[in-house]
C-alpha cells in the first residue's frame, strides 16, 4: 500500500519483535492502491487468510461461545473445514514464499505464525463436539463466513462494474469500517436478544389483530414477500426520515453519513443505537402483522444484501428499474453532501416510496461529486464514533 516504507535494513535471520510489530501495524494503518510486484498483495492475502483461519479454528474449538445458533443450522461443517484447509494452505504457502524471498518478511512471519497456531489448535480436522445451546455467544462464525463471502462477491463486482474506477479496495478509513463490520457481526447474539425482547413486549402490549394476521399469513409466498418488503420499507422510511429531521437523532445517524468514500464496507458504519432502533422499528410491524416466518427470513436475507450492495462502488445499467428499486446509484445520492441531495432518497428497498413522498433527489446528473456530512466533523475511529452523539458539542 502506498504509505508503507520498505524495510531499510537488509534481512537478518532473526528480526526483532519490535520490527515485526511495527511493520505489521504499518501495513494495517496504510491505505491506497495495492501495487503489484512488492509482495504487498500476497502479504495482505496471507495475513487476512491466516487471521481468518485462526478465528475459524477458535469458532470450531468453542462452538458454544463462538458460533451463531441461527446460522449454524444453515451451513455444512464439512464445507467450513474444507474452507479452513484452503485458507491455511494459501496463507501458509504465500507467507512462506514471501519469507524465503524476503518480501515484506516481517508481516509474513505474523501471517505464518497464525497458520502454525491454527494448525497446533487442530487446524481443519479439529473435533467439534456437541454443546449446550442458549449460552451467551459471539458471532465469530458469522463474522468469518460473511467477511470471506462479502469480500469475494463485492470486490469482484466493484472491479467488474466500478462506479469510480480509480477507487482502491483499501480506501481511506477502511480500518474504521472493518471494525464496525467486525463488532456488528460479533455482537449479533446480543442484538438479537435485545430486538426479540422488545418485539415480544410489543406483541404483549399491542395484541395483533388475529383476522388480519391470518389473512396475511395465508397470502402466497412471493406476493407476501413483496408486501413484507413494502411494510418494512415504509417503516424504514419513517425512521430514516426522523433520523435526518430530529436534531439529536441526526447526531446518531450522522456517523453513518460521515464516510466519504462509498463501497460495500461503508454500509457497516452505523452507530450501535441506530442498528437496534431501526431493527426494532422495522421488525415489530412485521411480527404484529403476522408475516410468515419463511417470508421474514427471506426479508432478512434481502435487507442484509441490499444494505451492503446499495453502498457498493458499483454502477450497472438499471434503466427504468431505478425508479422502482433502490440501487447503489440511488443510495449514493443519499450520502452526497451536495445541496440537491440533502435529506433525500430515504428508502432502502423501493425507490418509488421517495418519489411518492416527494423526497427523491431531482437532478440530471447521474452521480454526486461530494460525499459526507455538511458542517460537523465526525471523528474517525470506531469508539470515537460510538461516543460522538453523546459527547458535548
Ligand atoms: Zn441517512
Ligand atoms: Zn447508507
Amino acid at each position: 500500500m502506498s504509505k508503507h516504507v520498505p524495510d531499510p535494513t537488509p534481512a537478518t535471520l532473526l528480526p526483532s519483535v519490535g520490527d515485526i510489530v511495527d511493520d505489521t501495524t504499518g501495513l494495517l494503518r496504510a491505505d491506497g492502491e495495492l501495487t503489484p510486484g512488492q509482495g504487498t498483495i500476497t502479504t495482505t492475502l496471507a495475513l487476512s487468510l491466516g487471521f481468518l483461519s485462526f478465528m475459524g479454528v477458535l469458532a470450531f474449538l468453542f462452538p458454544q461461545y463462538l458460533t451463531t445458533p441461527e446460522l449454524r443450522k444453515a451451513y455444512n461443517v464439512d464445507w467450513c473445514r474444507a474452507l479452513l484447509f484452503g485458507g491455511l494452505l494459501v496463507s501458509g504457502t504465500l507467507s512462506l514464499f514471501n519469507i524465503v524471498f524476503n518480501r515484506r518478511r516481517n508481516v509474513n512471519i505474523i501471517a505464518f505464525a497464525f497458520v502454525l497456531v491454527t494448525i497446533a489448535l487442530g487446524g481443519s480436522t479439529v473435533p467439534v463436539g456437541d454443546f449446550p445451546d442458549h449460552t451467551p455467544y459471539l458471532g465469530m462464525d458469522w463474522l468469518v463466513l460473511d467477511l470471506l463471502g462479502s469480500t469475494t462477491v463485492f470486490v469482484i463486482l466493484e472491479k467488474l462494474f466500478p462506479l469510480y474506477k480509480n477507487q482502491p479496495i483499501f480506501r481511506k478509513e477502511w480500518q474504521t469500517d472493518l471494525v464496525h463490520f467486525g463488532v456488528n457481526h460479533l455482537l449479533v447474539g446480543l442484538m438479537l436478544l435485545i430486538v426479540n425482547f422488545v418485539i415480544h413486549r410489543a406483541q404483549l402490549i399491542v395484541v395483533g389483530e388475529e383476522g388480519l394476521q391470518q389473512f396475511i399469513g395465508n397470502i402466497p409466498f412471493l406476493p407476501q414477500l413483496l408486501l413484507c418488503l413494502l411494510v418494512a420499507d415504509l417503516a424504514e422510511y419513517a425512521v430514516h426520515r426522523a433520523y435526518h429531521e430530529v436534531p439529536w437523532l441526526w447526531r446518531i445517524h450522522s456517523v453513518h453519513h460521515s464516510v466519504e468514500t462509498l463501497d460495500w464496507l461503508a454500509g457497516s458504519r452505523l452507530h450501535m443505537v441506530e442498528i437496534l432502533v431501526t431493527r426494532i422499528a422495522v421488525l415489530t410491524p412485521l411480527f404484529l402483522l403476522g408475516f410468515d416466518k419463511s417470508v421474514v427470513d427471506m426479508y432478512i436475507v434481502i435487507v442484509g444484501f441490499q444494505a451492503v450492495f446499495n453502498h457498493a462502488n458499483v454502477h450497472l445499467p438499471w434503466g427504468p428499474l431505478k425508479y422502482l428499486i433502490v440501487t447503489p446509484d440511488f443510495h449514493h445520492w443519499h450520502h452526497s453532501s451536495e445541496k440537491v441531495a440533502i435529506d433525500k432518497n430515504y428508502a432502502a428497498h423501493f425507490a418509488f416510496i421517495d418519489y411518492f413522498f416527494g423526497t427523491a433527489v431531482k437532478t440530471d446528473r447521474q452521480f454526486p461529486e461530494k460525499y459526507g456530512v455538511v458542517g460537523s466533523r465526525i471523528p474517525d475511529g470506531y469508539l470515537k464514533q460510538q461516543v460522538y452523539p453523546f459527547a458535548k458539542k
